[in-house]
């Protein structure tokens, strides 16, 4: 059957503005919409020819396409809608736009309880989502971890395997809905006698009643209990992050899907290096000595001691930069640097020998502090690191 044109179908003009496009569909969705005309084919066809001019005169760039090239140009490009139609749950999934700004918003709701298409019978009650923390090293981190950790959690009861049921015996369609799972509700509105469906609430969608419930769970099908879940970490998170994982959350009631299990980020201080974004930083304390007549030092990395070279007439101040031993980026683009910074550790008692070694340097020209010239500053370093 040849497709009717969009503006035809809406009964707008060409030049009809989005407001227009909007206000003809709401009217059509109205008219059409399944609650009110259940089980009535031509309805259905004709609602979901109006969400499909919709869709496209509703969209500035669908719409000049259409103006083009007719029905033709809406058969490539990615168009949903094309040959096959739109379904209804995409349909549904559009009423938030369209009847957000209407009393209409109130009665259609969406999807509400008819479950998509019609098909699938309405699952029971969602599980609730559970919240745990993860407490990481800085190493764990560089490295992305998978841990395993027992989650209390609300799990299918073992006993009736989830059904409720003290056993099969036990276990009846539900009388109120006789099993569809869901019940039709005729409500008078403005509009006239509106049928709305929503979830049977003796079953909760289920479509099963218990007449004699399990000992064990008393008739929830779900019990208090423990799971041990892995959990895959990627590397390059922080403090504060939060990762889910769908569907490792409470079990659901009656056949309804379970919850999700999130999981926050903690990050354990390390003991000598600090975290700042991807970089880590590494305060080196070098006594003068050193730091006059140069060395070698060994400074710990999050891969293990690395060995570097600490040049002669070293200032209190400098950075020094290890590329690539910081911590990588969680969205896996690139790694960071591990910056060392000097420190010169000052003697805070000496013996009196000491004393006397020092007092003579104190008097020598070469000890006497001086500007540092053609070094930049310790704060133009600190602003070029983290620039
Ligand atoms: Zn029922
Ligand atoms: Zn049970």
């Amino acid at each position: 059957m040849a497709k009717r044109d969009y503006y035809e179908v809406l009964g707008v003009g060409k030049s009809a503005d989005a407001k227009e496009v909007k206000k003809a569909y709401r009217k059509l969705a109205v008219k059409y919409h399944p609650d009110k005309n259940p089980d009535n084919k031509a309805a259905e066809e004709k609602f979901k020819e109006a969400a499909e001019a919709y869709e496209v005169l509703s969209d500035p760039n669908k719409k000049a396409r259409y103006d083009r090239f007719g029905h033709a140009g809406m058969e490539q490009g990615g168009f949903s809608g094309g040959r096959g139609g739109m379904s209804m749950d995409d349909i549904f999934s559009q009423f938030g736009d369209i009847f957000n700004d209407s009393p209409f918003e109130s009665f259609f709701g969406g999807r509400g309880g008819r479950g998509g298409g019609g098909g699938g019978r309405p699952k029971g009650q969602k599980g609730t989502n559970l919240r745990i923390k993860v407490a990481l090293s800085l190493e764990e981190i560089a490295n992305g971890v998978t841990k395993k950790i027992k989650v209390k959690k609300q799990t299918t009861c073992t006993t009736c395997s989830g059904s409720g049921a003290k056993d099969s015996s036990s276990v009846r369609t539900c009388g109120t809905c006789k099993g569809s799972g869901y019940v039709r509700q005729v409500r008078s509105t403005f509009l006239g006698q509106m049928q709305t469906t929503t979830t049977c609430p003796t079953c909760n969608g289920g479509g099963q009643e218990v007449t004699v419930k399990c000992v064990k769970c008393q008739g929830d099908g779900r019990v208090y209990g423990e799971e041990m879940i892995e959990i895959e970490i990627p590397a390059g998170v922080e403090e504060g992050m939060q990762l889910s994982m769908r569907g490792k959350g409470n079990k659901g009631l009656k056949g309804g899907p379970p919850g999700d299990l999130l999981i926050n980020i903690e990050e354990k201080s390390h003991e000598s290096l600090a975290r700042e974004g991807m970089n880590v930083i590494f305060e080196l304390y070098l006594n003068f000595a050193d730091a006059a007549l140069g060395m070698s030092v060994e400074v710990p990395t999050l891969t293990g001691k690395v060995k570097i070279k600490i040049p002669p007439g070293t200032q209190a101040g400098k950075m020094f930069r290890l590329k690539g031993k910081g911590l990588p980026s969680v969205q896996s683009y690139g790694t960071g640097d591990q910056l060392i910074h000097v420190n010169i550790w000052t003697p805070k008692k000496v013996t009196d020998e000491e004393r006397k070694l020092l007092e003579k340097m104190r008097g020598m020209s070469n000890f006497m502090p001086q500007p540092n010239k053609g070094d930049k500053s310790f704060f133009d370093r600190m602003k070029d690191y983290f620039a």
